[in-house]
Parts: structure tokens; C-alpha cells; sequence
């Protein structure tokens, strides 16, 4: 195989990302494995579709989570504009179950404003607000997070390959990762993929010593 600097295993939208991210900013050898012959054939294709507003993150106790949310969603709308993707705010309803958790609610409305999110954004319902919204919900109140919005993943996938590619990425398509395929003695500094966040922590330093060099164009 190829002397890669950077080898991603999976083509999902995490793995697609990750490699234009790198290949947009900075000179190297990236390639993305994935065992399926094109990206986005599973969870990036199945799931609910939905880009999520950070109201419902604690912005202390999960401040990393939370501020990435309020940056990405920026990034993604933009994306989205720029290659005509679908982009569409349909909202959410958080709904209090229990009578004992309606000020959660208003816990809720001070993380997201803490987060970023603008006043307008969020509303509180009371149980008559929702029930004129959503006739069939039954409940105690609500918070409605209105810029919650529906997207595609597996065409973002594919778009974001597409521009990786243009970028200098490669992706090897059915290309199965199999088990040790990393456990070169003499290749410790290599970023090769491991599981689990430890290994995500890992892989990450490894990066940081990798020292790829920024681009000097525009990609
Ligand atoms: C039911 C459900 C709904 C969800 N809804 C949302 C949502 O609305 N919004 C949201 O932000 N998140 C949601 N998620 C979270 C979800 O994890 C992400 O949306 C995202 O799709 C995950 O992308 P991924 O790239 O990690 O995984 P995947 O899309 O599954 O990609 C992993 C890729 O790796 C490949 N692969 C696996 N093993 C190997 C190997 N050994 N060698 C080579 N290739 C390999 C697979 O073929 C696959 O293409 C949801 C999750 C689930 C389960």
C-alpha cells in the first residue's frame, strides 16, 4: 500500500469530513478506506437527519460539545448554500413529561441562549401552546428550538468526498480495515485509526506531531 501521512478508515460523514478538513488545509498524503463501494452507505445515510441546536447541552459540564455545535451549525448552513444542498429549519419540541420537570425547561432556554443561540430561536410553551401546535402531544410544557434543521447526510457526504477529492484526498472504496492492520512497531507516530475516544485522543496527538504542512491556495 501507498505511504499514506494520514489513513482514515470509514467513508461516513465523520470520516469524509475529517478527511477534507485536512486535505482543504494542508499538503499531505490523505486516504480514506471504506469497505463499502461509495461513502455514506450506513449510519450517514440512515439517520435522523437532523443538525442539532445546543440548547439541551450544559455550556460548563459540556462546553466543548456545546461550543463545536454552535460553530458547526454556522459552517454547515454555509456549506449547504454553497452547494445547493437541502437545508431546512423545521424545529424541535423538548417536552417535560412530568409536572417536576417544566423548570428544566427554563434551564434549558439559559443553556442555549449561554451557548449562542439567539433569543428568537427559543420559546418556551406553555401545555395549551404545544397542544395548539401539536394537537396529539399531551404534556406539561415545552421548549421549542425553532432552528433545528433537517438536512441530508449522505448528500453532504458526498458532496464533502467530491471536495476532498479536488482537494487530493483519495478514497479507496471497498477497502475492508482488517483488524492489526496498524500494529507496526516502527510506525508509532503514524496516525493510523483506532477505536473508542482513547484511541481518538491518541490518533489526535499523533496528528499534532505529524507537522503536515498548510496549503497556500484557496481550496
Ligand atoms: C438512529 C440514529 C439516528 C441518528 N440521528 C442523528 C441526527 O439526526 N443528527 C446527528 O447529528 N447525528 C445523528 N446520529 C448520530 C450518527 O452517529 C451520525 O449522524 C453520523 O451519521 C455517524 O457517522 P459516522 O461517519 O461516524 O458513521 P457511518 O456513517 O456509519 O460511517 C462509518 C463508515 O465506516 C465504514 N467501515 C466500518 N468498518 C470499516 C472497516 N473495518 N474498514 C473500512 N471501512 C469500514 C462503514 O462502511 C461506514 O461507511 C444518529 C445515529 C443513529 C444510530
Amino acid at each position: 500500500m501507498e505511504p499514506w501521512d494520514v489513513t482514515i478508515v470509514g467513508g461516513g460523514i465523520l470520516g469524509t469530513s475529517f478527511a477534507y478538513w485536512l486535505a482543504t488545509r494542508y499538503e499531505g498524503r490523505i486516504a480514506v478506506l471504506e469497505k463499502e463501494p461509495q461513502v455514506a452507505l450506513h449510519t450517514s445515510r440512515r439517520n435522523t437527519g437532523v443538525v442539532h441546536r445546543p440548547f439541551y447541552l450544559d455550556p460548563v459540564g459540556r462546553k466543548v460539545f456545546a461550543r463545536s455545535s454552535q460553530i458547526a451549525y454556522g459552517m454547515w448552513r454555509a456549506y449547504a448554500a454553497s452547494r445547493g444542498l437541502p437545508w431546512v429549519p423545521v424545529g424541535t419540541f423538548e417536552i417535560a413529561t412530568r409536572e417536576d420537570r417544566v423548570s428544566h425547561l427554563e434551564t434549558y432556554r439559559k443553556w442555549g441562549l449561554a451557548n449562542g443561540m439567539g433569543e428568537d430561536e427559543l420559546s418556551l410553551l406553555t401545555e395549551g401552546e404545544v397542544r395548539a401546535l401539536e394537537p396529539n402531544v399531551r404534556c406539561h410544557g415545552a421548549i421549542w428550538s425553532k432552528t433545528d434543521t433537517s438536512v441530508d447526510y449522505q448528500a453532504f457526504t458526498v458532496a464533502l468526498r467530491d471536495d476532498a477529492e479536488r482537494a487530493g484526498a483519495r478514497f479507496l472504496r471497498g477497502v475492508l480495515r482488517s483488524p492489526g492492520a496498524w500494529e507496526d512497531p516502527g510506525r508509532r507516530d503514524h496516525p493510523g485509526p483506532r477505536s473508542g475516544a482513547a484511541g481518538a485522543r491518541r490518533d489526535l496527538a499523533c496528528l499534532r506531531r505529524l507537522r503536515l504542512p498548510p496549503r497556500d491556495d484557496d481550496h
